[in-house]
């Protein structure tokens, strides 16, 4: 199938003039697409529709199977199916300033962290970039009031490495921010990654604009090791030395995920190491109560530890906060929604 999403306007012209329908019908077709409709449901000619129906188009990158509402802060979880019946996993998550939607952006995930759900399988494919724009467009639609845009932010923070899956990520923040699509500025979008430096670099020259997450969870290789293959290929030097790249060219600050693994990661020591590692650098630390997955079984530092680790990086004045957890009620570990419902218990 070829998911209508992944095309630029001017490609979806194209489209339109070659199946010989006049190339106002672009604009019908295009801002249908946006809105989340089925080719069904968009005004369009039925010769139009037939065409594309036989040409292997699909309007719907993703088809929302399944939901879930947090009845604490009104989280929300998605499970969207592809074309081809796999599944991911998406989430809404409500605050003051608008709503942010974390996306996925591969099927499954090659980097095998040993704390996290996604990687569990490997890597089942990637997702091209009107798979990932569609769940933007999705929850927007299941989310619309007024008129209002439902999504203001948006964090590649889903299933999957983004930068392992570089040109449709790529793609996908272009289209995002069109002003003839959705226009979400690329201020408000966020990379997370496990830090692939070459890609870094490559993100930077390129000058996309997007705020960089690195998921960092260790002030050293030796531990990093311990938890994140990657680091057998990049160590934190590398990484302190991409993202300070990326900090030149874009100037805007770096973002440190470090999830808190009891006994691990999680003692002052590593705090002194962590805030030597970051001196000098404009970024801010998330710290992450790790979210216990059964096949894991890794768990999370205790709050207290977490606070005291806080207090050190603070005390040497590295900026940081506790990340909150959101929608802790309904299925909290990354990855595990979509386990659940692979496996019929949802
Ligand atoms: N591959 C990218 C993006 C996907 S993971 C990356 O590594 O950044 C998104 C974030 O969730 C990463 O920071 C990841 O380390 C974190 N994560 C994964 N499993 C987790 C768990 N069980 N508990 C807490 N954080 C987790």
């Amino acid at each position: 199938m070829k998911v209508l999403l992944d095309y630029t306007f001017e490609e979806i012209k194209n489209i339109v003039t070659q199946s010989g329908e006049a190339a106002y019908r672009a604009t019908q077709l295009f801002d249908g697409l946006y809105r989340g409709a089925k080719l069904d449901e968009i005004n369009l000619p039925k010769s139009l529709k037939n065409y594309l129906q036989n040409e292997g188009y699909t309007a719907q990158g993703v088809e929302i199977v399944h939901c879930v509402e947090s009845k604490i802060d009104g989280t929300k979880k998605y499970i969207f199916k592809l074309w081809d019946n796999n599944v991911i996993e998406g989430v809404l998550m409500k605050y003051k300033y608008g709503n942010t939607i974390c996306v996925s952006t591969q099927v499954g995930c090659r980097m095998n962290c040993a704390f996290c759900a996604s990687g569990l399988n490997g890597l089942v494919r990637n997702l091209s970039a009107g798979e990932i724009l569609s769940q933007v467009v999705a929850v927007n639609r299941d989310n619309k009031s007024d008129n209002k845009r439902a999504i203001t932010n948006i964090v590649l923070m889903g299933s999957g490495e983004p930068l392992d899956n570089y040109d449709n990520t790529t793609k996908f923040l272009r289209l995002v921010s069109d002003e003839r699509g959705l226009n979400i500025s690329r201020r408000n979008v966020s990379l997370s990654t496990c830090g692939l430096c070459e890609k870094i670099k490559r993100l930077a020259d390129e000058n996309y604009g997007i705020t960089l997450t690195i998921s960092l969870h260790a002030p050293n290789d030796e531990i990093r090791k311990k938890i994140m293959p990657v680091a057998n290929k990049y160590g934190v030097n590398d990484i302190i030395q991409a993202v300070r790249y990326y900090f030149d060219k874009s100037g805007r600050r770096i973002i440190f995920e470090y999830s808190m693994v009891g006994g691990l990661n999680d003692s002052v020591e590593c705090a002194e190491e962590l805030s030597r590692l970051v001196k000098g650098l404009p970024c801010h630390i998330n710290l992450i109560r790790l979210n216990y997955v059964k096949e894991k079984g890794l768990n999370s530092s205790d709050d207290e530890r977490i606070k005291k680790f806080k207090l050190r990086l603070e005390k040497n004045g590295v900026s940081c906060t506790i990340r909150r957890s959101m929608g802790s009620d309904i299925d909290g570990a990354c990855g595990q929604l979509r386990r659940k419902y692979i496996s019929g218990e949802v």
